[in-house]
């Protein structure tokens, strides 16, 4: 059985190249550019007022005659001669030989005539044209992940289209003759089924939008059929369940009459023992525990930085971090442990219900510890590694 770390390695020796794609400006928000982007104009376009006030030349003293006014979304032609100023707004084309912006507060204006209570600076309240960027210089890498100050700064030098690495789709495949929708009423012998939701919901979170659902029972004919179809219409699938020994667990084998190669099965790990990965072409497969808990332990440990690898990402894995444990900890199991915890103030608590079909420890945690195999007992206060399950609070 391999170990963590040789399970991330594989994961990530198979990782498939993310794949660029063009989208709308609209769709580009939490992903990650494919190319480097230079900007197609001026940065202002045109030197622009900063401020409410009158635009003048510098060095000037004395009263100034306002010959006109520009306002923003105007191209008006000024030339100012010696003692004349303009009425300009924020956001307004600045006269060609203006070279300072006084404030509006700074000034007294009788009739037509502009006195300055208190001179700025030359050069003062202008934007100047191609400050912040001239036309063709870089902007933004390839790599950088577009958040909403990226679009913005994107879509003010008119950009609409970007390329993009492409989301992955994902299928997730549940299956199992127990399982029940939730909302209807329970019969003898099922349960509800839970992996899809927690699937689904993790998924969307972390923005990946195309997911598609498939259901199974234990039989080996439609197991491998749904599998064929869901390789055909999705780049990663997502098995829940029926990955274990027993005599109605045949996603292993289906999985092999599809032509999906086994990387590895099983991982010296609690919970999420019987962790399965596979590639067909540029195709990946998890077969993920049928347990709740387990699943959800598996997908943030190898699911998600996979998936996030995959759509570009450089930063993948869940935030590591260290706390001090705040009681003692057993380890007598020879496997690495992922356990459901409570950070606060730097130190953490084991909670109470590790059970990898239990569901309520995760509900109060925001941590996984991560207790390495060898080690078989961590004292009071000392300290251990943990992965943030960043939920914020
Ligand atoms: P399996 O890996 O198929 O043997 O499933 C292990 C355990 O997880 C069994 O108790 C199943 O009933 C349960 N289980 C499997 N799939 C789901 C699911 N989608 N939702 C909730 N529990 C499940
Ligand atoms: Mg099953």
């Amino acid at each position: 059985m391999i170990s963590v770390n040789q399970a991330l390695s594989l994961i990530q020796l198979e990782a498939v190249a993310p794949r660029p794609v063009e989208v709308a400006l609209e769709e580009a928000s939490e992903k990650v550019l494919a190319d480097n982007i230079s900007s197609p104009i001026d940065m202002p376009p045109f030197s622009q007022s900063a401020m409410d006030g009158y635009a003048i030349r510098g060095n000037s003293s004395g009263e100034f005659r306002i010959i006109g006014e520009s306002k923003a979304g105007d191209a008006p032609q000024f030339h100012l001669d010696e003692g004349e100023a303009v009425r300009i707004f924020t956001g307004a084309m600045v006269p060609e030989n203006a070279d300072t912006v006084v404030i509006q507060e700074h000034v007294e204006v009788k009739y037509n005539k502009l006195s300055i209570i208190k001179f700025p600076s030359t050069g003062a309240n202008i934007r100047l044209k191609g400050e912040q960027f001239q036309k063709g210089s870089p902007v933004l890498n390839k790599g950088t992940v577009l958040n909403e100050s990226g679009i913005a700064l994107l879509a003010g030098l008119g950009i609409n289209k970007v390329k993009v690495f492409d989301t992955p789709k994902i299928a997730i495949i549940v299956t199992g003759d127990e399982l029940q929708k939730p909302g209807t009423v329970l019969k003898p012998g099922k349960i509800f089924e839970s992996n899809s939701f927690m699937l689904k919901a993790a998924l969307k979170r972390n923005k990946f939008r195309e997911v598609h659902h498939y259901k199974v029972r234990d039989n080996i004919l439609e197991t491998k059929e749904t599998i064929r179809s869901a390789l055909a219409e999705n780049d990663v699938l997502l098995l829940s369940g029926g990955i274990s020994v027993g005599e109605y667990d045949f996603v292993r084998e289906a999985l092999f009459a599809n032509g999906v190669e086994e990387i590895f099965y099983k991982v010296n790990q609690k919970p999420g023992k019987p962790l399965w990965f596979g590639k067909k072409e540029d195709k990946r497969v998890f077969g993920l525990p049928g347990n709740p808990a387990a699943s959800l332990v598996c997908f943030y440990v190898y699911v998600l930085p996979a998936l996030r690898r995959q759509k570009g990402f450089k930063n993948v894995d869940l935030k590591k971090a260290s706390a001090v444990l705040s009681r003692p900890a057993e380890n007598k199991s020879g496997k690495s442990l992922f356990l459901k915890a409570k950070v606060q103030d730097g130190r953490i608590d084991i909670l109470d219900g590790q059970s990898s079909s239990m569901m309520h420890s995760f509900t109060q945690s925001n941590a996984l510890v991560m207790i390495p195999g060898e080690k078989e007992l961590i004292g009071k206060n000392e300290k251990v590694e943990y992965l943030d399950l960043g939920y914020g609070y």
